[in-house]
C-alpha cells in the first residue's frame, strides 16, 4: 500500500504565499475530499503536488512512500504511482486521445513494462463503454473541441486505465451536468479498493452525494483548518463555512 504525505507545505506564487502549512496524509484504500471556499489554495495544492513550475515550495515536504516527491520530475511522479488529473488541460494538436492514453499509461508502467497494442485497445474499448463514451472520441485529437463533460470523462478514462496508487482530482465536477457527474462518479467508485487512494478537490458538496469520502478536509486561507468524516461535508452543505470561521476565529 502507498502513502502520500504532505507536511507543513508552504507554497508561493510570484512571491505571494498561498499555502501556509498544509498537512495531509492519503493512503491507498482511502478517499479524501478537500473542500473550501474559492481562492483558499485548493488548486494550488494540486499544482504543487504535480510539480507545476510556477508554484514554489518554500517550506515543508511531499513524500510518496517516503520518497521525496519534490525532487522528482513529472514523469517520475507518475512512475511513483501518482496520477494528477488536469495535467494536460490544453489541446495538443496531432495527438489522438488513444495515443495520449497509451503513452501516459506507459509513463506510469515504466520501461520494459509497456502495454501491448491489442490488450490496450481491448481495455480502452471496455472502459469507454463503461463510461458511456462515444468510441469516436479515441481517434479525435486530444481535447480539441471537447466539451467540459468530455474532458472530465476523458480524465476518468485515463485514471481507470492507469490505475495509479494515488489520484489527485481537482474540480472533476465543475461544469458537469447530472448525467456526466454520475458517470464520472461511477468511474471513481469502480476504482475504489485497497490499491487505490484518491484526493478529490471540490468547491461543491454535490459530488460527494455520489462518491462517499472516508475523510473530508476543509481548506481556508492556505491551510487545512478542519478534518472529519462524510458528515462534515453534509454540515457544510447545510450551513456553509461561516460556522468554521467563527469556531476557529478566522477573519476574512
Ligand atoms: P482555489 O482552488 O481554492 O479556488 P487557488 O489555489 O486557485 O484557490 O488560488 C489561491 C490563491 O492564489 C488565489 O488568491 C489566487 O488568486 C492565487 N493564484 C492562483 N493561481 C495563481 C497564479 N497562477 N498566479 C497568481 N496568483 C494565483
Ligand atoms: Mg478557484
Ligand atoms: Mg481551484
Amino acid at each position: 500500500s502507498s502513502v502520500l504525505k504532505i507536511t507543513d507545505l508552504h507554497v508561493e506564487i510570484e512571491g505571494k504565499e498561498i499555502l501556509k502549512g498544509v498537512n495531509l496524509e492519503i493512503k491507498s484504500g482511502e478517499i479524501h475530499a478537500v473542500m473550501g471556499p474559492n481562492g483558499t489554495g485548493k488548486s494550488t495544492l494540486a499544482s504543487a503536488i504535480m510539480g507545476h513550475p510556477k508554484y514554489e515550495v518554500t517550506k515543508g515536504s511531499i513524500t510518496m512512500d517516503g520518497e521525496d516527491v519534490l525532487e522528482m520530475e513529472v514523469d517520475e511522479r507518475a512512475k511513483a504511482g501518482l496520477f494528477l488529473g488536469m495535467q494536460y488541460p490544453s489541446e495538443i494538436s496531432g495527438v489522438t486521445t488513444s495515443d495520449f492514453l497509451r503513452s501516459s499509461m506507459n509513463a506510469h508502467r515504466g520501461e520494459g513494462n509497456e502495454v501491448q497494442l491489442m490488450p490496450f485497445i481491448k481495455q480502452m474499448d471496455a472502459t469507454m463503454d463503461f463510461l458511456e463514451m462515444d468510441k469516436n472520441m479515441a481517434q479525435r485529437y486530444l481535447n480539441e473541441g471537447f466539451s467540459g463533460g468530455e474532458k472530465k470523462r476523458n480524465e476518468i478514462l485515463q485514471l481507470m486505465m492507469i490505475e495509479p496508487a494515488i489520484g489527485i482530482l481537482d474540480e472533476i465536477d465543475s461544469g458537469l451536468d447530472i448525467d456526466a457527474l454520475k458517470v464520472v462518479s461511477k468511474g471513481i467508485n469502480k476504482m475504489r479498493g485497497d490499491a487505490f487512494g484518491c484526493l478529490i478537490i471540490t468547491h461543491y458538496q454535490r459530488l460527494l452525494n455520489y462518491i462517499e469520502p472516508d475523510f473530508v478536509h476543509v481548506m481556508m486561507q492556505g491551510r487545512v483548518v478542519k478534518s472529519g468524516g462524510k458528515e462534515l461535508a453534509q454540515k457544510l452543505e447545510a450551513q456553509g463555512y461561516e460556522w468554521i470561521k467563527q469556531e476557529l476565529g478566522i477573519e476574512d
